[in-house]
This record gives structure tokens, sequence and C-alpha cells, in this order.
């Protein structure tokens, strides 16, 4: 797929008076059909998706603050948006984006007209993936600086001097082209461009997240060398292993090549195997090998950008307008990557643009941006290849859903590197219970050294007595982890509401005695166990071996002597038989706790107790409760009127645990 070889500022002359679709704009605004219009006109697509197009009118609609003209968008914005994202040269978009918000032609500009170009500003560089709360501050500096005479308002000429030494984002994202960062350098760092110290405080100067290269915010404009390739321009270049030489401080390394020490930026790396060199000693040794991390690199020549008339149903088409085909290397299995950048505070970011630094970055997704079903259906075709998931345990349950309904030909094995707290599942799996910034290469060999585990998942079905009185929406309807009803639920729901209410308070108590369970198990003619004759205040079933940050309910069990091998099967409530049972994350069967109460979960939360009452193992729950009772699906709570529950053995996903070397260092099993 080409370019759209059209220009915003042709389109948008056909909605000025008398073009060819004036009926859609009126006075400055162009209302929704009109829009529909222009995109399709402009971007040159005939079916563009009306939920999309829709959502885009609307993220317009919002900057609208003078109420008075809800309906429609301001052509204005909408030009100046994709005229930021169009290709071209900075000089030629900062003249168009003035002279689109110099409404009385007048030459100058006032700071409410230049706040808006700002705001469009952003929102480009949102799309292109900028972190955007630290690039207000710089634009809004750049605009005060741009204002040279001080004067109030900006010139053509002011606004075009400024743009040009301070505004990178006024460039399209193509192949080659760096995805510059703002960032702090801690030691004395060089300019590739100019070759100029980055100077002064704070953020000194732009980094590219995929390779590394360095420049002043000022020579971002003034033609860098390319960005590492992420595919090949044609079927032709696959397999063929090129290394991708950058620039780079080398920091008195040895070449490879020659032995000898590489003085600042007389050398470059290898973005795919890391080695480095003088630029003299570039040319000759073999091709790439793509480094240590080889197994789970998708290097630029494993994709190729495919011509219109081959046949593209299948394929992936990325935001800048390629058409990609995975070609895989042999002998590899190139790593899916997906990650939650709202997990564990600001780590989620800092995950994702290290492994778009580490792999390439056409094999890592930002989950923010579609979800998972853009990288699924990149990788649709592949056989061998691994999934990473970082996040917390409710992002792993996302992509295991997503994996459900991809419709994949294999059902690919996922890693996960757990951020934030709590993360049960990721624990059981032995990635531990919440990354703590250790180098991601190491953790790239464990997954190597991971195996595959089958992990079961359990499809829970809520239906109330009385349809009309409606409680708090399910969360799930599978269970990857545990699900409870009374004491524990309580807390979890209790600490939910009010860590939303106060975010300080840690305090609880536990009102509920729901003494009017009625717990069935459903199998072979099905076994009733009828809980109102204990005093217990919950119940928790249990498919993984942690709760609530690495609390285990079922506890540890010992082999027991003279017990014969079990016959697992069947609903299973001898409590003598319960006491030999350990659980497993792939025996297609759960196991039931019973809880007596808030005081007893604190001590199993502490590690003082070391586990709830057994009341028994087996692999299909129908449950009944009399009145309404807070329960929770893998950490998420809710309260829920009188109801039967029906839990059902749903399938099993492929995960890969970690081998069980390491008790030390950043990952701990608890
Ligand atoms: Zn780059
Ligand atoms: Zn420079
Ligand atoms: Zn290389
Ligand atoms: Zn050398």
């Amino acid at each position: 797929m080409e370019y759209s070889t059209l220009r915003v500022k042709d389109v948008i002359k056909d909605f000025h008076p008398g073009g060819r679709l004036a009926q859609h704009s009126s006075g400055e605004c162009m209302d929704a059909a009109g829009f529909g219009l222009f995109l399709k006109t402009y971007l040159e697509v005939d079916d563009f998706p009306a939920d999309f197009c829709q959502r885009l009118f609307r993220y317009f609609q919002n900057t609208e603050q003078d109420g008075n003209t809800k309906r429609g968008v301001f052509l204005r914005d909408v030009s100046c948006y994709f005229s930021v994202l169009e290709e071209g040269q900075p000089r030629e978009k900062l003249e168009f984006t003035f002279k689109l918000y110099d409404k009385d032609c007048n030459g100058l500009l006032d700071s409410s007209e230049v706040d808006r170009i700002i705001t469009q500003m952003m929102r480009a560089a949102d799309y292109l993936g900028w972190d955007v709360t630290e690039l207000r501050p710089v634009l809004k500096d750049m605009m005060t600086a741009i204002d040279v005479d001080d004067s109030g308002t900006v010139t053509l000429e002011e606004w075009v001097k400024g743009g040009m030494n301070n505004a990178p984002l006024l460039m399209t994202e193509r192949d080659g082209q760096h995805i510059w960062r703002m960032k702090h350098f801690n030691k004395p760092t060089y300019c590739s461009v100019c070759q100029g110290m980055l100077l002064g405080l704070g953020k000194q100067g732009l980094c590219c997240n995929c390779c590394k290269y360095i420049v002043h915010n000022q020579c971002a404009n003034k033609n860098p060398e390319p960005c590492a390739r992420t595919f090949v321009k044609s079927k032709k270049e696959i397999g063929v292993a090129a290394h991708d030489w950058i620039r780079a401080d080398c920091n008195s390394t040895k070449c490879q090549v020659c032995h000898k020490k590489i003085k600042t930026l007389a050398g470059r790396h290898c973005v795919w195997c890391q080695e480095m060199r003088h630029d003299e000693c570039l040319s000759g040794l073999p091709s790439c090998d793509c480094g240590p991390l080889r197994d789970h690199i998708l290097p630029p020549w494993a994709i190729y950008s495919v011509s219109k008339e081959e046949d593209t149903s299948l394929l992936n088409v990325t935001p800048d307008g390629h058409i990609l085909q995975i070609v895989p290397v042999a002998d590899t299995h190139p790593l899916l990557v997906f990650v939650n950048p709202k997990s564990g505070g600001k780590q989620g970011e800092r995950v994702l643009r290290k492994f778009q630094y580490l792999l390439n970055p056409r094999q890592v997704y930002n989950l923010s941006n579609g979800g998972p079903a853009p990288g699924l259906q990149f990788f649709h075709n592949m056989r061998e290849y691994r999934i990473l998931v970082c996040g917390g345990d409710g992002t792993v349950g996302w992509l295991l859903d997503a994996i459900d309904k991809a419709d994949l030909q294999v059902n690919p094995p996922v890693a996960v590197l757990p951020l934030g707290t709590g993360n049960d599942l990721a624990r059981c799996l032995r990635w531990g219970g919440g990354y703590e910034g250790s180098d991601l290469r190491e953790i790239l060999k464990e997954i190597e050294g991971s195996e595959t585990v089958p992990l079961d998942r359990w499809s829970i079905q809520v239906i109330p007595e009385d349809p009309q009185e409606a409680g708090d929406p399910v969360p799930y309807e599978i269970i990857n982890n545990y699900f409870s009803i009374g004491v524990d639920a309580s807390i979890a729901h209790r600490f939910h509401s009010m860590r939303e209410k106060h975010p300080q308070s840690l305090a609880f108590s536990i009102v509920h005695k729901p003494n009017n369970l009625l717990l069935c198990f459903h199998q072979c003619g099905g076994k009733h166990l009828d809980l109102s004759s204990m005093s217990l205040e919950g119940i928790a079933v249990l498919n993984i071996p942690s709760m609530h940050g690495g609390s285990n309910l079922w506890g540890e069990s010992k082999k027991a002597d003279g017990m014969p091998d079990m016959e697992r099967s069947g609903v299973i409530t001898d409590p003598e038989f319960l006491k030999a049972i350990s659980q497993d994350i792939s025996d297609k069967r759960l196991e039931i706790v019973g809880l007596e109460g808030a005081i007893e979960m604190g001590q199993i939360y502490t590690g003082l107790k070391s586990a709830g009452k057994r009341l028994g193992q087996t692999s299909q729950i129908t449950i009944r409760t009399t009145k309404a009772l807070p329960m929770q699906i893998d950490g998420e709570p809710w309260m829920q009127p009188p109801c039967t529950i029906h839990i059902n053995h749903k399938n099993q996903a492929n995960m890969l645990m970690a081998a069980p070397t390491k008790l030390s260092g950043f990952f701990h099993l608890k």
C-alpha cells in the first residue's frame, strides 16, 4: 500500500464554499457525514469502518469548549492533526498549520490559537506513541521561546523558526524513522548529527526507542541517519541477514574486527546482534546472527512488505500503511510481546520501551492501542513462537481470552512478566510476584529455559434467582485463578470500595455471616455438601495454589504413608483422602476450602496459619446461595443477590513455567 497521494490542504478545499462537499460544512465546522467523507477522500479507502469513523469524530468533538458547536468538528483541528502526521517537510507543515489557524489572515497568531495548535500536535504525538505528559511543558516552553519579541502574538517567521528548532514530532511514522523520546543523560553524551555535546539539566536531548540514536532536540529535523529497518521491502530480501549499523557512543569498547578501542562517535553498533565496530571496520565479516537474543528476535529479514496484488486476506497492515507478511527464520521462536503500559505505575511504559529496543518493534505491542488482536493477527500464520504478557493477572486473563477468540493455528505458549503487585498466577508459574527492574535480557534467557504446562480454565455461570434483582455485574465469565464467596470476598470487596473512597485506610470489618450456603459437587450422580451445620463464613474454589499475592489456602500436602495411589476422579470429600491431595494447575480439578472467619483469614494472609478447612476436590461445581453475598473472581469482588452458580472446565491454556533454579535475586517464589 502506498501513502495517500492527496494532501490535507487539497482535500479540505472541497469543504470550502462552492466546493464538492460544501454542504457538509457550515462556517468553520464540518458535520459527521462530512468528516466520514473527508477520511474516505484523504485516506483513499472505500469502506472505512463506521465505528472507527465515529470514534475519531468524537475524539475531535471533545476539544470543543465553547459548547455551541457540539454537533460538528472544526475543519482546522482535523486538518492540523492530519497534516502533522502527513509526509512532508517540517517547514511546509509549519506554514500550513500557521495559515490554518490564522483565521483573520493578519499574519499573526494569538495565544489561544497557538494553544489549539499545541492540542492537535499533542494528539498527533499521542498517536505516534510519545509520552505526552513530558511533551506538554516542552511545547509550552517552545511557544514562549518562539515569541521572541514578547509581543503576545506570533508571526509566521517566528513560528517556522521556533518550530524547526524545537518540534521534533513534525515527522511521520514511517519505516526508517526514529521513535524519539526525551531523555536525561547522566554522563557526557554527544549528538550523532552535529557531534556537539548535549548540555543542560533535565532532559537534554532525544534518544530513539528502537536504535538508541541520540540527538539534540533541534537536530532531530536536520536529516539524521535513518533508524534501523524493521522489515524488508520485497520478498527477495527475505533471509538476507544483514547487520544494521547505527551510530553510537561506543564508550571505549573494543571493536570486534580490529580489537582496538572505539572512540566517542567513531563507531557503530548493530541493533540486532549488538556487535560494535569502527566506521572503517564495517564491511566484510559474516552476516548478522542476531546475537544472544537470536531465539526471540523477529529480524527485519523475516518480514516483508507485500504488494497489493498478493493475497492480502490474512496479512497485517501496520498503522503506517504497509501490509506485512512474516517468513520465520528456521530454529527460532520469535517472542510476541504484549505490554499493558498502565500496569505497575510507570514500569509498564519502561518495559515497553526496552523490549522495542531489544527486539524488533514490530513484535512488541502496546495493549492500550487496540488490545491483543493486532499482534495475534500479525502472528496468525506462525507455528513456532512464544508469547510474553507484561502486566497483572488481569492482563494475562485478557490475553488468554483473546487467544481463545483468535482461532489460531497453534495454541502458543504464554510466559508472564508480572507488573504491579498480587500476580498469583505469575507466582505459580515461577515468574515471581512482581518485576523489580532487573535486566530484561536475563528474563528472555529464562523464557528460553522454561517449559510448557497446561493451565486449566473454568467457565463460571451465575444465574440470579430473581432476574429482576440485578446486583453488580459479574466481572468475568472465566476463572483462571480462584473464586470465593463470603468472608474472603467480603474483605476484598470492602478493601476495593475503601481503596476507591479512602485510598489510605486499610481498616475493615466483616459483617456477613453466610450460613445459608448450599454447596453441591456435581459428578457421578452428584454429592451434596450442606454447609449450614458448619460454622463457616466463606468458601473458596481454587485453581492455582496462590491467592491475594501468595497466600495458599489449600496448604502443603504431605505424601501420606500407606495411602494407596489415589483415584483422582469423581468427587473427593473424605477428610483423610483430602489430606494427601496436592494442587495441580493441569489436573482439570478444583479444590474447595472452607473459611472460618476474618481472624482466620487474617492469620492465613500473614502466614500465621497455613490454610483453610479442606472440603473437597472435584471437576464440576454447583453452588446455591439464599441471600446477597460478596463474591470474587480472580481478585475482582462484587455483591451478588441469591443465585445458582455453575462452574465447569472450559479448556487449557499453554503457559510457560520458569525453571525451578533461582530462589534468590529479583524473582522469588513465595
Ligand atoms: Zn532509531
Ligand atoms: Zn546536535
Ligand atoms: Zn548484527
Ligand atoms: Zn575496528
